[in-house]
């Protein structure tokens, strides 16, 4: 899946501008790798959309490379459908004694998802806690919260045998109120699958609680299923939130996009191992990444671009402080310049280029104008690119014929490279001390 990815980004990072087309196929295997991610199809499908119509906008805008335009697209794009609440980790709990009802299908994370978030409130928040088992079906369920509440020190429930579901809530209320608990957090039964009968229970016991929060604890590798889940549960009961479990393991996290593109809930805590403090709040950014099979790629093209741009910088410094600068020079600079589109981002980069990058602005460079002129260069021979001085009245008449272009195109550009030599070497001179190395930071 990355392989493949990084296949596409390599390509498109190698070609000078970011066309329809390379739009068009990038955006294909990105669409794979949504599917393989465990995205579901329709999800995907309006992704991509929504992306291709963004690159298609911005394909013209400056950009270091194609490729990394592609992939912020991409990146940002998933951040933003996967972008939630402003604050996911923070859980409604004023008003004390506030219930939190966790569902969700068993061995989901529930129960182990409750003693994470009570810690989380006893230490985090200084929150006194009551955690409750509605787990009438297993036995162990309800010794399972109570094992965890010891380990926490977080109190639960005396448990009752006998008691319905409804009744446990009930008497859990009671307790939180009468005990100055904070919060009270309610887990409930699973099921293998959803079916009536849970629904049923969880209403009725929704109903005589009143939950802040309803959340739903989903394992995130299940991909497609959670999404179903998560519509159920939203449908039936209403759900503020979602937490996803199992984000330790090396499910992509697929279920994350379609989860939000499809329930439009928040994911709020993202479950990352067994332990009770393997719990985060949820940051979109990392599972985009994780999305996309390439991990901090983003930063990582960032770092290398940046890389490229100073070694070529700092060699071409070196050269314009020696006051050679030829036709060869000025084509890089030329190239440079139509790759981040436009003369600001060449210049800008040089303290005190700014006032040449002025007259060059004032000549009118556009994408059209770059490429004559690149054209104009390349028609030169290796001899003269590398000593202009050759070029006299019969080898100007032979380039410019070659390019497609008149004898004056050619003057305006060997007049522009001749002003820009000047201005560098000056440059060169005042830059020993330190301008010089200063722009090359
Ligand atoms: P419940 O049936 O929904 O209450 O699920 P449990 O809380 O009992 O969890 C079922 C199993 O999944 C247990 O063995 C947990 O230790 C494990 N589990 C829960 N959350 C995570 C998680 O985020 N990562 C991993 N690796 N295991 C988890
Ligand atoms: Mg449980």
């Amino acid at each position: 899946l990355s392989e493949r990815l990084s296949g596409v980004f390599d390509r498109l990072t190698k070609q000078g501008a970011l066309s329809d087309e390379d739009v068009k196929t990038a955006l294909r295997e990105v669409r794979v790798a949504l599917l393989e991610a465990d995205v579901s199809l329709p999800v995907a499908r309006d992704f991509v959309k929504k992306v291709q119509e963004q690159a298609t906008g911005q394909a013209v805008t400056k950009s270091v490379t194609p490729g990394q335009q592609v992939v912020k697209i991409v990146h940002d794009a998933l951040v933003d459908v996967l972008r939630g609440d402003e604050d996911p980790g923070k859980l409604k709990i004023d008003n004390p004694p506030a219930p939190i009802l966790m569902v969700g299908l068993q061995g989901g994370g529930k129960t182990t998802t409750t003693g994470k978030l009570a810690k989380r409130l006893k230490e985090k928040e200084g929150k006194k806690v009551l955690m409750a088992s509605l787990d009438v079906y297993r036995p162990a369920a309800m010794d399972q919260l109570a094992v965890l509440g010891v380990q926490i020190g977080v109190d639960t429930l005396p448990i009752v045998p006998g008691q319905k579901p409804v009744d446990i809530a009930r008497r859990a209320k009671q307790q939180a109120s009468l005990g100055g608990y904070d919060v009270y957090m309610l887990d409930t039964a699973g099921r293998l699958q959803i079916d009536e009968v849970l629904m049923q229970e969880v209403e009725d016991v929704r109903d005589v609680v009143h939950p802040r929060e309803t959340l739903l604890v989903v394992d995130g590798l299940t991909g497609q299923v959670a999404v179903e889940v998560a519509e159920e549960f939203d449908a039936k009961i209403g759900i503020s939130g979602v937490v996803l479990t199992r984000m330790d393991g090396d499910g992509r996290g697929g279920a994350a996009l379609s989860m939000r593109a499809v329930t439009g809930k928040p994911i709020r805590f993202v479950g990352l191992g067994e332990k009770m403090d393997a719990i985060e709040t949820f940051e979109p950014d990392r599972i985009a990444g994780r999305i996309l099979g390439m991990g901090d790629i983003v930063a990582l093209v960032e770092k290398a671009q940046e890389t490229i741009e100073a070694e070529q910088a700092e060699k071409m410094m070196r050269r314009m402080a020696k006051g050679q600068f030829n036709m060869n020079d000025l084509k890089m600079q030329l190239e440079q310049m139509q790759q981040m589109g436009g003369m600001e981002g060449v210049m800008g980069m040089m303290p005190g280029m700014a006032k040449m990058s002025k007259q060059v602005q004032e000549a009118g460079f556009d994408d059209k104008v770059l490429k004559r002129q690149i054209a104009l260069i390349q028609s030169m021979t290796k001899k003269e690119r590398a000593n202009p001085k050759l070029l006299q009245a019969s080898r100007k008449k032979r380039i410019a014929a070659g390019a497609g272009m008149d004898v004056s195109d050619l003057n305006k550009l060997l007049k522009m490279h001749r002003q820009m030599g000047d201005m560098m070497k000056k440059m060169g001179r005042m830059g020993k001390g330190g301008m010089l190395k200063q722009a090359m930071k």
